[in-house]
């Protein structure tokens, strides 16, 4: 079996059949974490996702795998320690997507931070994380920083630290996650939605009622234990549960905004003062350049949080406060997201004062709930309730394997490794005639899989002269083919990314896609439903850059 929707049924015919050791609730990096740590230890696994993979907060980050120099500032001096040293457990696992990249912190006048406090903070960060001597920080003066940074303002300019941080695909994390779990023997299946719990007579969990959100066919998932790992829906499964007492989460909201690269063109990515306490990052990428983040209470819609104009407003005058040179206005954005951080409320703490730490909340059904954590702890929350489980269920199963394991597309021995693949997967694809900058793009996107992206293209060849279409066909049919897409937005927001970072492309491209898709899916004749969905695609461009 293969991780495609084209064959559908057997997914649906093993998650109904079979009794797991684990059920998890939620494709996100936590749910997906979980459920390959889970399969590594020998337990049986099903996740079901109610929308597609990673398509709640996992895909609507700042994408970064850090070392949380933030946290430095709220003497969360643990939490520094456990995601700085994770980085480097997270990069090794996945060095196509996990990439180190310069980050310049600059000094200002009415900064929360001085020169001095700067230094020690780094250097402070750089012990707690361990992080590598070519990596550790360099103070500079403000001729220095200038120089680095051209862009920024100089009045009230002290100077400037540089240090590094990681930048990562979120969604693409969280799909490797997906594909090595399934590899592993895990059952995963997107638009499937658990609808409430089942229990046995001394009301204890052992599954759940289920529905196909694209077939509306109920049924039910038996398992030992379930795992509720829904983020920012994890009080919704608790409450079904009626286990919604002590601990609740608060949800912030977080929005970022796009530019292009030359109405924004940083020499490197940037971490700055907003002037109100608040910091935010600037981080160029290919043709754009990204900004964010805000951090609001929010108490509405779960599924479509959205940027309003007070967001983009806010974001608009930090950016150039820092860099008044560019003077960016409302339409220079290209594009926005927004995500829900699934924080535990804390009495009496504002939105950006709230920890980032996660938990595990057990319930008298035994649901365990998590909740909380980042992107770059996501293996180490796996661990923690992956052993709970383990405890729990009195048998005996291996102990955590993911932290020598590589992730699907990440198969590097070590970093000589990554450099030499990547020159002959350039080598390989340029003699069927690839530009080495879509090949690099895939690499980046795909790792190791890449070569079979490349088999793709041999394949379709014969069928598609036009060579901008072949190689967008190639990527589609592989993510079909390889990482269970359904609708064109699972391609185009959470494993490519194209509608944030490649608009204008992905837009001329979008009715070929779709229908592409929609062949795609009726192939096999597998009677899975299929609709062409370019509006949808359509209107995920148009909300991008609509505000409320
Ligand atoms: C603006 C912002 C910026 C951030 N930046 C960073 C960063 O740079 N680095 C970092 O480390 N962390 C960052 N974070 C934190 C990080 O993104 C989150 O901690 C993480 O993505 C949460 O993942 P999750 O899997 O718990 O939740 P989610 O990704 O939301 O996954 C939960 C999933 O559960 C599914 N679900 C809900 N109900 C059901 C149901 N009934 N049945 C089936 N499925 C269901 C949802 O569809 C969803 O996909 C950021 C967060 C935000 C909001």
């Amino acid at each position: 079996m293969s991780f495609t929707n084209l064959q559908r049924e057997n997914f649906i015919n093993r998650l109904r059949s079979q009794q797991f050791d684990l059920l998890v609730i939620g494709g996100g990096i936590t749910g997906c974490g979980i459920a390959l740590d889970a399969a590594l230890r020998g337990m049986t696994v099903a996740l079901i996702e109610k929308n597609d993979f990673a398509s709640g907060t996992s895909s609507r980050s700042t994408k970064l795998i850090h070392g949380g120099l933030r946290y430095l500032k709220q003497f969360e001096i643990k939490l520094v320690h456990d995601v700085g040293s994770e980085r480097a457990v997270v990069h090794r696992n996945a060095r196509h997507i996990v990439i180190p990249e310069k980050m310049l912190l600059p000094i200002v006048e009415e900064g929360s931070l001085g020169s001095f406090s700067t230094s020690i903070g780094l250097l402070v960060y750089d012990i707690l994380a361990g992080v590598k001597k070519e990596e550790r920080r360099v103070m500079l003066d403000k001729h220095q920083t200038l120089k680095a940074e051209p862009l920024l303002r100089s009045e009230g300019l002290h100077g400037g630290g540089m240090y590094f941080e990681y930048r990562t695909d979120d969604s693409r994390l969280v799909i490797e996650l997906a594909k090595s779990a399934f590899a592993k023997g895990a059952t995963l299946l997107n638009y499937m939605e658990s609808k409430g719990f089942l229990y046995d007579e001394e009301g204890q969990i052992t599954g759940a009622s289920v529905i196909d959100n694209l077939t509306d066919e109920s049924f039910e998932i038996r398992a030992d234990a379930v795992v509720n790992a829904c983020g920012p829906w994890v009080d919704l499964l608790r409450k079904e549960d009626n286990s919604l007492k002590g601990k609740r989460l608060q949800l912030t909201k977080g929005v970022h905004l796009v530019f292009p690269y030359d109405k924004l063109p940083l020499q490197q990515a940037a971490y700055f003062d907003v002037g109100d306490g608040r910091m935010i990052f600037a981080i160029p990428r290919n043709n754009i350049t990204y900004v964010g983040t805000t951090d609001t209470v929010y108490n509405q819609d779960l599924n479509h949080p959205h940027c309003t104009k007070e967001d983009a407003t806010y974001l608009l005058n930090a950016i150039n406060k820092m860099f008044p040179a560019v003077k960016l206005e409302m339409n220079d954005i290209v594009s926005t997201w927004a995500g829900l951080r699934p924080l535990i409320f804390e009495e009496g703490k504002s939105a950006s004062e709230l920890s980032r730490k996660d938990e595990i909340l057990v319930s008298e059904s035994g649901l365990l709930s998590i909740a909380g954590g980042k992107l770059t702890g996501y293996r180490l929350m796996a661990e923690k309730i992956v052993d709970l489980v383990a405890r729990r269920s009195g048998k005996k199963y291996d102990s955590c394997k993911t932290k020598s394991f590589r992730l699907s597309g990440g198969e590097f021995e070590n970093e000589n490794a990554f450099k030499k693949a990547y020159d002959s997967i350039i080598e390989e694809g340029t003699s069927e005639n690839i530009p080495a900058a879509k090949i690099s793009e895939w690499f980046y996107r795909y790792g190791t899989n890449t070569a079979r992206l490349i088999e793709q293209v041999k394949i379709l060849r014969t069928k598609i002269a036009d060579s901008e279409k072949l190689f967008e066909a190639a990527e589609l049919v592989y993510c079909v083919e390889n990482e269970m897409i359904y609708h064109i937005n699972d391609f185009l927001i959470r494993r490519t990314g194209k509608i944030f970072f490649d608009r204008k492309n992905t837009e001329k491209q979008i009715d070929y896609l779709s229908n592409l898709l929609s062949l795609q899916l009726k192939r096999e004749g597998n009677g899975i439903v299929s609709k062409e969905d370019a509006t949808l695609a359509k209107l995920a461009f148009e909300s991008a850059v609509t505000f409320e």
